[in-house]
C-alpha cells in the first residue's frame, strides 16, 4: 500500500468506525473517555527539560501503560490520525514549560526510506506536524536523512547500539543547501537511550548546527531507560 493510501485509510478509520484505539468502544473523541483518564495518568507532573548525556529531553509523558499501548496502535496498527491528538498534548506541554519566545526550526528524526515505505508515514513527521500547527515553530522534514539501515536496536547491547548508529544520518538536503538561522529542536515519539536521537544530534552539530535538545512524545522510565 502507498504511504498516501494507509493515510487515507487511517482517516477512513476515523470517520466511519470512530473507535477507541484502544479498546475499541464506540466514540466521538479520539479516545474513549475510560482510555483519556487512563492516558492522562501517563503525563508527566511537570513536563521540564532534563540533561541527559549529550541532549536535553523534553518529554510529555512515560512509556508505559495506555501511552504505550497507544504509540503501538499509532505506529503499527495504521492509526496515523492519532498523531492529531498526541501531538497536540506534546504541544500545550511544551509551551506551558517554554518562558521565552525563541524561535526554533523543528526537525522530525527520520526513518530508513525502505521502513517508511512499508509503514506508510514516519510518526515523527506527523508528531512534528501537528506539534507545529499549535507552537507556530517552523518545521523542517528535510533537515536530515536517514543514510543507512540499522540492525534492529533491541538486538544489540548498549556498546554496539551507539556503533550501529554512528553515521545512520546525514545532513538533510533542506540544510545542506541553507542551514537554519536559529537552534534546532528535534522531535521523536519515544527517547528509551536516546542513542538514535544522539546520533542525529552529532549530525547537525558536526555541520556547526546547533541543536538545543531532543522533544519526545513519552520517555522510558528513569530507573530503567533500556529499550
Ligand atoms: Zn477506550
Amino acid at each position: 500500500m502507498s504511504g498516501f493510501v494507509k493515510r487515507f485509510n487511517g482517516l477512513l478509520d476515523l470517520v466511519l468506525q470512530a473507535q477507541c484505539p484502544l479498546c475499541h468502544r464506540t466514540t466521538a473523541a479520539a479516545f474513549c473517555q475510560a482510555c483519556q483518564r487512563q492516558l492522562q495518568q501517563c503525563q508527566l507532573p511537570n513536563p521540564a527539560w532534563s540533561q541527559e548525556e549529550q541532549l536535553p529531553v523534553f518529554a510529555w509523558g512515560r512509556y508505559s501503560g495506555a501511552l504505550r499501548r497507544t504509540i503501538a496502535a499509532f505506529k503499527y496498527e495504521n492509526k496515523p490520525h492519532l498523531a492529531r491528538p498526541l501531538g497536540e498534548w506534546l504541544a500545550l506541554a511544551w509551551l506551558g514549560a517554554t518562558k521565552q519566545a525563541t524561535t526554533f526550526t523543528v526537525v522530525p528524526i527520520p526513518m530508513h526510506p525502505t521502513k517508511q515505505q512499508q509503514r506508510g508515514f514516519n510518526q515523527a513527521d506527523l508528531l512534528a506536524e501537528q506539534f507545529c500547527e499549535q507552537t507556530r515553530l517552523p518545521l523542517q522534514k528535510q533537515g536530515l536523512s536517514r543514510s543507512r539501515e540499522t540492525t534492529a536496536q533491541f538486538q544489540l547491547s548498549a556498546g554496539d547500539r551507539e556503533q550501529n548508529l554512528a553515521d545512520a544520518f546525514s545532513l538533510g538536503k533542506a540544510f545542506r543547501k541553507r542551514h537554519p538561522t536559529g537552534s534546532v529542536l528535534l522531535l521523536d515519539d519515544i527517547y528509551t537511550t536516546g542513542a538514535t536521537a544522539r546520533s542525529a544530534a552529532q549530525t547537525l552539530r558536526r555541520h556547526g548546527i546547533r541543536v538545543q535538545g531532543l522533544i519526545v512524545l513519552a520517555r522510558a522510565a528513569l530507573e530503567k531507560d533500556e529499550g
